[in-house]
Formats: C-alpha cells, structure tokens, sequence
C-alpha cells in the first residue's frame, strides 16, 4: 500500500470532524496532498466511522487517474485537485455540509468576518461560489475559478463549504472558523429582525448551544 502516512493522516483526520461535528455519516469529502502529482482522497458513500487506510484513494493531480486504491474515489475529487493546484502553497483541502456555514451557503452571501481573531485564521472573507452540481467538473471549475492566494474558505451556493490549508491542523482550523463566523452572521441575520419573536428566541438559543459546543 502506498502513500500509508498520508492514508492514516486522511483517515484521523476524518475521524476528528466527525467528532467534532462539522462531518457526518458519507457527507463531505478531505483530500490530502502527497507530492507535486498525486494525492490521497477519500472514498465515495463511505461512513467515516468504518473508513480505514486501505479504504482512501490516491489520484493523479492533474488527470484524477487513479494510482492506488481499490475503492471509488469521493465524486469531489476533482473539486479538491482544482484546489490543491491553484494553491500550491495548501496541502489539504477539506469539503464539509457543516450546520451553520451551509445554511449561510442557502442564504447565499459572503461572509464578512468582522472578528479579529477569525479574520487572522479565514481571511477577511468568505465568498460566495455560484450553484452547481454536487460531483460535476462544472462545480469544480467553478470553485477552481474562485480560488485565491488569500481567501482560504468558500461557500458553495445551496451546498456546504470548502476550506484549505497548509496542513490538516490549519485547514481543520478554518473549517472551525468558518463555523464559528457562520453561527454569529446566523445570529446577527435574526437580531436584525425585530419582529423575530419566540421563534426567533429559540433559534437564537439553538446557536448559543452550538457556540459553547464548540469552544
Ligand atoms: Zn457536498
């Protein structure tokens, strides 16, 4: 089995998003750089819980052949190569349906991050990426399209959320940034409206929950 280190690294990694909450059952997808052509990905419809090494792909960067795994590689490899190749300097691409970062991607507006300490791990923003697909090169090229040197979490429209980073620690970072500047632009959206009421309350409840979760 080649590529073992990176194989593991996918695998603990997927392990710890789930425990964390921002991955659940087969949704989302990591990838993992291991040189200049290839990288590790994970396999598609595969529950986190059961995944092993042996279950992660190793794909071609440039063409997504496959170079080692028996297993079908996640249908967002090619969203994840369009990423690791723009950003040379990221290692590890992470595409989550993390609760609230996909309910700002249904409301479809960027994400201004306002906090300092967010702003130091995400960037000043977090931009919005048109509709399409799940698994299509479509989506990919879009998100690919998207990609800059200084923006290092986006949102799919009516989808989830991508992030990268140099390394698992730093893209697991983001996706926690990320999250936590969702839940505070979710609680803003529903201040801002006075007429919020009791249902208003209780959603504004729901996000405290999830903040003291999270910290
Ligand atoms: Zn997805």
């Amino acid at each position: 089995m080649i590529a073992e280190r990176e194989r593991e690294i996918v695998v603990a990694l997927c392990r710890d998003l789930v425990a964390r909450g921002f991955l659940a059952a087969t949704g989302g997808n990591v990838a993992l750089r291991i040189d200049a052509e290839r990288f590790a990905v994970t396999p598609s419809a595969m529950d986190y819980s059961v995944m092993t090494a042996a279950d992660v792909c190793i794909l071609s960067l440039a063409e997504l052949a496959r170079v080692d795994g028996d297993r079908a590689p996640s249908v967002e490899s090619g969203l994840h190569a369009g990423v690791l190749q723009k950003r040379a300097d990221c290692g590890c691409s992470v595409h989550t349906h993390q609760p609230a970062a996909s309910a700002c991607a249904l409301i479809g507006e960027a994400l201004t991050i306002d906090d300092p300490a967010l702003s130091a791990i995400l960037g000043a923003r977090v931009p919005v990426v048109g509709y399409a697909p799940s698994g299509t090169g479509w989506l990919a090229g879009k998100v690919a399209a998207a990609v800059r040197p200084d923006v290092h979490a986006y949102l799919m429209l009516s989808h989830g959320a991508l992030c990268c980073g140099v390394d698992p620690e730093e893209a697991t970072a983001r996706v926690a940034a990320l999250e936590a500047a969702a839940l505070a632009e979710l609680r803003r959206r529903i201040l801002s409206r006075r007429e919020a009421g009791v249902g208003g309350a209780r959603v504004l409840e729901l996000i405290a929950e999830a903040e003291t979760k999270r910290s």
